[in-house]
Parts: structure tokens; sequence; C-alpha cells
């Protein structure tokens, strides 16, 4: 991209430790840091053992086990969270799992003003953002708040081994997502453009070896640190079309959310293209080619993820709907967005056809 002197960046605070099997070995320490000594740890049941593994780790500093998180955070679940934080005596919270674990750490934070901790186990990258989300009577609202940012991180490449090679693969396009709409946000900057250009030459390097080989620990480790790349770019910019489209077909038609993202980046990206020369130049260099828009379409493809919105159970006639309520939000993209445009795109989508 060419220099642009004129931007705004702020520096999310944070501290990151990256280190296989941090998950165990580094909470405790990541807790004695922050001066916490009664941790309330939230996780989903799937991830409910390793986070019985933290807790253990923590010892007398967990002051219990919440395995209650689902997608999207349900407001009677945030509720709960709450409760269960304030009957425990909590003094900070300890978030194990993806987006959604994390998700609820940030509702309890978002509430109570609780420091959280966070140790993700996908590729999502919420960790890295203050942004929350709570869905209530079906409709799902987000907002920022540096309240709900995880004051520590817990990398630890282990947690991922177990993600199935087909959640690997979308939770690492999820990420990608990031770092594309951050690089023609209205609020990117010349750092944004190098984290977004490393964090996608990194997965789209990782992705085809752990699709070869999920328990390439190496691997797992340069997609984790991508993802954090990514997520970062999610923090510190303003996301456009991609992330609305995709808010719309998950909020409101119920797609599951790393699927959704990947299907409907490269048509996305494809709707932007023509007013993104700078991005598509560090894609290009990020992805060591002069197509990049075709090159992430045939990854995905050849990595075996959905194509299109009506394998991921997206009605046709939902199509002019999420067309419209995504056209009528008003936000900042790089393109003008009109319903004509955004249906042609999400038809595309629907069908699966080459963008
Ligand atoms: P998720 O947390 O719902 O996890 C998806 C599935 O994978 C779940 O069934 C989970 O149990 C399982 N899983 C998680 N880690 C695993 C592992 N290591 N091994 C095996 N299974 C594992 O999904 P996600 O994609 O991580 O997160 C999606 C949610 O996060 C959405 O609600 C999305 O809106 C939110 N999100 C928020 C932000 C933000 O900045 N606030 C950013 C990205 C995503």
């Amino acid at each position: 991209m060419t220099f642009s002197g004129d931007f705004t960046y702020e520096s999310r605070p944070g501290r990151v430790v990256f280190r296989p099997g941090a998950a165990v070995t580094a909470t405790p320490g990541e807790a004695e840091h922050l001066g916490l000594s009664r941790l309330l740890v939230v996780c989903g049941s799937r991830g409910e053992e390793v986070a019985r593994a933290v807790a253990d780790a923590l010892g007398d500093s967990c002051a219990g086990l919440h395995p209650e998180a689902r997608m999207h955070v349900p407001v009677e679940d945030a509720d709960r969270a709450v409760e269960a934080a304030r009957a425990a005596g909590a003094d900070g919270i300890v978030a194990v799992g993806g987006g959604s674990s994390i998700g609820l750490g940030k509702a309890i934070a978002l509430r109570t003003g609780l420091p959280l901790i966070a140790v993700p186990s996908t590729y999502s990258g919420s960790e890295m953002t203050p942004v929350w989300g709570l869905t209530e009577g079906g409709a799902k609202r987000t907002g920022r708040d540096p309240k709900v940012q995880p004051r520590s991180v817990v990398y630890d490449p282990e947690l991922t081994l177990s993600l199935p090679v087909p959640l690997t693969v979308t939770s690492g396009i999820n990420a990608l997502a990031h770092a594309v709409e951050a690089l023609y946000a209205p609020d990117t900057s010349p750092l944004i453009a190098l984290m977004a250009e490393e964090g996608v030459r990194a997965m789209t390097e990782a992705l085809p070896r752990l699709a070869a080989e999920p328990a390439d620990l190496e691997a797992r480790g340069q997609a984790l640190y991508a993802a954090w790349l990514c997520g970062a770019c999610l923090g510190s910019t303003t996301m456009g079309l991609h992330h609305k489209l995709c808010h719309a077909l998950g909020g409101t038609f119920g797609l599951p959310h790393a699927e959704t993202h990947t299907v409907v980046l490269p048509y996305a990206l494809a709707y932007n293209a023509p007013e993104i020369p700078g991005a598509l130049t560090v894609l290009r260099r990020a992805l060591g080619t002069d197509e990049p828009l075709h090159a992430l379409w045939e990854l995905t493809g050849r990595l075996g993820a959905p194509r299109s919105l009506a394998e991921l159970g997206l009605q046709e006639t939902d199509v002019a709907e999420a067309a419209v309520q995504v056209a009528e939000q008003p936000y900042a993209n790089p393109r003008s967005v009109t319903a004509d445009g955004v249906q042609a795109l999400l038809q595309a989508a629907f069908e699966g056809r080459q963008p």
C-alpha cells in the first residue's frame, strides 16, 4: 500500500503469553501478575476438560467452574454467569475456549467490571478485542467497551490440537476476514497493514499443513499466532460489509459463525475489489499470487470448506431479506452498499458460484 501519513492508532493494553502448555503452566502466573486470587473459570460444555485442568492449576485461586458458554451469548446465560461470579465472590474471570466462551467472559466483565484472562482454543480472535456481543429475543447486539478487553491472553497451541480439520479451516478463514477488512477500514494504519499482511501470510501457510496433519504442533502455533495478529486487526479497526453480512446471517438467520465467514469472504472481497487497490496489493504479497481473490476461493475449496450459503442452511427466500437488512444499516465500506448489489452478492454466495 502507498504510505498514508494520516491516521490514529490506539494500541490495546494487555499481556500475551504464548507457548505450548501455557493454559496450565502460565494461567496461574497471569492471575498472580494481575493480583487476582478468586477466579471463576468459564467454558463451554465441550471444553470442560481443559477448563478443569486450568481450574486445577489455579488451585486455591479458583473460585469455581461455570461450564455454560453457548454460541452468541444469550442474555439469560450472561445473567446466570454474572450471578455465579457474584455468588463465588470472584475477583476475576478466566475464559477457556472459543469465541463463545470468551464472549461469556466478556459479558461478565461488562456487567461487573471484573478483569478477564482469555485462554483461546479457536482462531476467532475475540481475545484481542474490546467487542462484546449479547443475544436477546433473536437479535444480537454488539458494542465496544475497554472493560471487556482481556487483561492477559494465554495462547497455548496444544489447546487447538483437538480442533477438527473443518473447524480449523473455517475458524482460520474467520481470522483472515478480520485482517482483510482491517486493510480497507476507515481507521486502518500502516501498523494494521503490517499485522494484517503477516496474519494472512501465516494463516494461509498454516492451514494446508493442518488439513494434511492436524497434530502438527508447529503449524498449530503458527495458526494461533496468525489468529492473534488478525484478532488485533479486528480489535483496532471498524469492520465493513463482510462482517455486517455475517452478523446478519448469524444473528437473524442462525447460520454458524466461522462457516458463514468462510463462505462470504471471497464474495465480499470481490464486491469491494474495484475500490481497494491498496488492500489487494498487500494481499498479493501475503498470498504470493497476482490473483488473491481467486487464491482465497481456491484455498477454501481445496481444504474442503463449505462454499455456499445453501449448504449452511440459508433458505433462498431469505436472501432478499438479508440484503435489505444489510443495505439499510449505515456503516463505512469502501464501495457503496446498495440493496441490489448486496442481493446479487448474496445470491452468488447462496449458490456457491465462483465469485
Ligand atoms: P465457538 O466458541 O462457538 O466454538 C465452536 C465449536 O467448537 C463449539 O462447539 C466449541 O465447543 C468447539 N471448540 C472450541 N474449541 C475447540 C477445540 N480446541 N477443540 C475442539 N472443539 C472446540 O466458535 P468460535 O468460532 O470460536 O467463536 C464464535 C463466537 O465468537 C460468535 O458468537 C462470534 O460472534 C464471537 N466472536 C466475537 C468476536 C469479538 O471480538 N467479540 C470475535 C470473533 C468471534
